[in-house]
């Protein structure tokens, strides 16, 4: 069986078995369960392979919603939305390789008044808590927070993580125009570093752009949410946020945005302009990225490499952007970072996310 493993790994970096039960005796390998360990088919659920050893792998960017706390504020979803979670999430799950999903829920409640902001996120945190318990072998979910009312986000948290189990909070790139880096939100970091638990932040759009950004292309998207997250870890960074806040545990969507890719001209900017630079930061913007934790959403293995060069593969977490199609591959990407060694590719596919989120060593 073991050297039928290396063998398939040699070809594919993928092995197929019947499932987990099955697949951790080595005999659905044995029976030769697929010839074509690519395409795992209905029935199993794709075993990822690192130097011939099966890897656990995990998901921080993987949306849901739940319509009853949509209702809340009018809002409803669109028929047979693949937000809404269902059994073909799972067999999607099986198919790409992903053993466990992070559910995170993107803010539509950042407009609501306090009542209607505390029994939205009340009611969504307690269906994600009851969602995670059905299937606690393949789901951990992340608090919704009412960060417009930065006391309240802060007991949201606490609630969420300590009487329901969820593993940390999801927070838009900002709150109605204003940043994360004000002030005001600090009662919520203290507490998300008090709690030592992980805020995940995903990208909203740039509504002062939209003039810019009509027409072919897609660029609200392409443009505006990594601008949106280069904005919004600029701000942590050069206002003191993360110096105030050092133990933070923030993961930024679509590996950081266009950050990492030009930070160096970032390190430039106290030295050149102090007069633009009044309070630097304690360190230079790059030492940063070294404390922050990215998702792999960024396309080639080209890119992974760089985004590893600067920020050490200890910081980097798979990510899907289930159901929005951007990968369907993500998986195979790691595997494909050839820059990699083995352990840093385990660690990314699910070892740095485990210890973020929390999450135990399966039974053997
Ligand atoms: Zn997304």
């Amino acid at each position: 069986v073991l050297n039928r493993r290396a063998f398939l790994k040699d070809l594919t970096g993928v092995a197929v078995g019947l499932g987990a039960g099955v697949a951790a005796s080595g005999s659905a390998l044995a029976a030769g369960a697929s010839r074509f360990p690519q395409s795992a088919g209905a029935a199993g659920r794709r075993q990822v392979l690192v130097g011939g050893h099966r890897v656990r792998t995990i998901d921080i960017h993987a949306h849901c919603s739940f319509p009853e706390a949509m209702a809340l504020m009018d809002r409803k979803p669109a028929p047979n939305d693949p937000l809404i979670f269902g059994a073909e999430r799972l067999r999607q799950m099986d198919e790409h390789g992903i053993d466990i999903t992070a559910l995170s829920i993107n803010p539509y409640w950042y407009s609501a008044e306090r009542e209607v902001a505390r029994d939205v996120i009340a009611l969504q945190n307690e269906k994600m808590a009851e969602l995670c318990a059905a299937h606690p072998d393949r789901l951990v979910g992340l608090a919704s927070v009412a960060l417009q009312f930065p006391d309240l986000a802060a007991e949201q948290l606490e609630d969420g993580v300590k009487k329901r189990g969820l593993r940390g909070a999801h927070l838009g790139g900002h709150v109605n125009g204003e940043e994360l880096a004000s002030p005001r939100f600090d009662p919520f970091w203290a507490k998300a570093e008090e709690l030592g638990v992980p805020v995940t932040i995903h990208p909203s759009n740039i509504p002062e752009l939209a003039k810019r950004l009509e027409g072919s292309g897609y660029l609200t998207n392409i443009i505006a949410l990594p601008l949106d997250t280069t904005i919004m870890l600029s701000h942590l960074i050069f206002e003191g946020t993360l110096d105030r806040f050092p133990a933070l545990k923030i993961c930024a969507s679509h590996g950081g945005g266009f950050l990492g890719s030009y930070i160096a001209r970032s390190d430039r900017t106290c030295l050149a302009f102090p007069e633009n630079c009044k309070q630097p930061p304690k360190k230079h913007p790059s030492e940063y990225l070294k404390q922050l934790y990215f998702d792999s959403i960024v396309f080639t293995p080209e890119a992974l490499r760089h985004l590893v060069a600067e920020s050490g593969a200890s910081q980097i977490l798979l990510g899907t952007d289930y159901p929005f199609p951007w990968t369907v591959d993500a998986v195979d990407h790691i595997l494909a970072t050839h820059t990699l060694s083995n352990p840093e590719q385990e660690a990314i596919l699910g070892g740095n996310a485990a210890k973020l989120l929390r999450i135990g060593s399966p039974a053997h």
